[in-house]
């Protein structure tokens, strides 16, 4: 792979992702979820010591080869806040290792006072707003992430169906997020896609998405950032106490230019894409033990290259720690990004 021309000879990047789809049971019914998220066959797991020292196990296996890597639990659904205990679990991977975070992805619907009790226990939520949800709660909880300067993407849900009213909604809420106070909390627009159960799904017309458009303009042209707040939460809230590791939670890439050694930001998916020139091939790709995904029957696989499930590895059974082995070995990537179905993967570590 080649940057303006100069061969890259590593991708730096510090990160561990743990994807966790907790359950696929969800209290809302949105029309355009997907059917995975919300079969409602399996509830966000109980908590019981079998499942702490699961994950716990799996922590080690991480740590035996990345000491001082960062791991970020990114937890799912359905809806993950579900579970009774659920803050037992926010407890126990927060409790493992403190060079790590939790991610959650939720409708935030649990009440004002559960999100009080437990926001410490969480460094970024990506909430969404849909057609079940309700004004006055998300109002508040946003008010108590930005007291916490949580870091927030909330993204509203807009269709056809519900376009009115969802604008009014987004809206309201681009008053309330635009202040300084709410630096880290980003508002967006989520367009709804069609999905196999989305019987009532309408494209949006061209005006409506132009509407769309220009609210989405307004508001970044009106929002407020304070720097200072930022810079703070970069350096004091995630957990990462090497500063080069914390750097490289941006992926970087290495190359020479002019005999001069260049270390700077890949920058794929903000503008650089189109410096870069080639692929993957023929490097030693790590991908495997950086991208992990836990699927709602607690069956673990690996994202890269494309997902694959392991047989018999199920992090709610019994003997999981007897079968979860960590795999350090690197692909040696045989795949031109065209045919790599590894998005995300792009810009996991990699070595010439
Ligand atoms: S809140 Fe999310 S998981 Fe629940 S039904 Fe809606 S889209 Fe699906
Ligand atoms: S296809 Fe993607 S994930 Fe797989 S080895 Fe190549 S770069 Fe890595």
């Amino acid at each position: 792979m080649k940057i303006d021309g100069n061969e890259i000879t590593e991708v730096l990047n510090t990160r561990i992702v743990i994807e966790w789809a907790m359950g696929n049971w969800c209290n809302f019914r949105c029309p355009y979820c997907f059917d995975e998220a919300n079969l409602g066959t399996h509830k966000a797991p109980e908590v019981t010591p079998l499942v702490q020292a699961n994950v716990t196990h799996l922590v080690k296996q991480i740590r035996k080869h990345n000491p001082n890597d960062h791991i970020q639990w990114t937890l799912s659904g359905g809806e993950p806040t579900a579970q009774k205990k659920f803050e037992f679990l926010l407890k126990t991977l927060n409790d493992i290792d403190d060079n790590s975070h939790v991610m959650l992805v939720t409708n935030g619907t649990r009440p004002i006072t559960w999100w009080k009790n437990n926001i410490h226990q969480v460094e970024h939520v990506i909430l969404s707003h849909h057609i079940e949800s309700k004004i006055e709660h998300n109002i508040e909880l946003l008010k108590l992430f930005a007291e916490h300067k949580t870091n927030i993407a909330i993204s509203v849900m807009i269709g056809a169906q519900n376009f009115d009213q969802a604008v009014k909604d987004y809206k309201i809420l681009a008053e309330l997020t635009t202040p300084k106070k709410f630096t880290h909390i980003k508002l967006m627009i989520n367009r709804f896609r069609l999905t196999s159960r989305n019987d009532e799904f309408n494209e949006l017309s061209k005006e409506q998405h132009e509407i769309l458009n220009s609210l989405q303009e307004q508001y970044k042209l009106n929002k407020q950032i304070d720097e200072t707040s930022r810079i703070f939460w970069r350096s004091n809230r995630i957990r990462i106490k090497e500063k080069l590791y914390r750097k490289y939670q941006t992926p970087h890439i290495k190359y020479t230019k002019d005999n001069e050694k260049i270390i700077d930001e890949m920058g794929w998916y903000r503008g650089k894409r189109n410096r870069y020139e080639g692929n993957w091939v023929g490097y030693k790709c790590y991908a495997e033990g950086r991208a992990m995904h836990i699927r709602y029957d607690g069956g673990m696989g690996r994202l890269p290259c494309k997902v694959v499930f392991f047989k018999d590895v199920n992090i709610f059974d019994e003997d999981f720690v007897n079968k979860y082995k960590y795999n350090n070995e690197p692909y040696i990537c045989d795949k031109t990004y065209i045919d790599c179905n590894c998005a995300g993967q792009l810009e996991a570590k990699k070595v010439l």
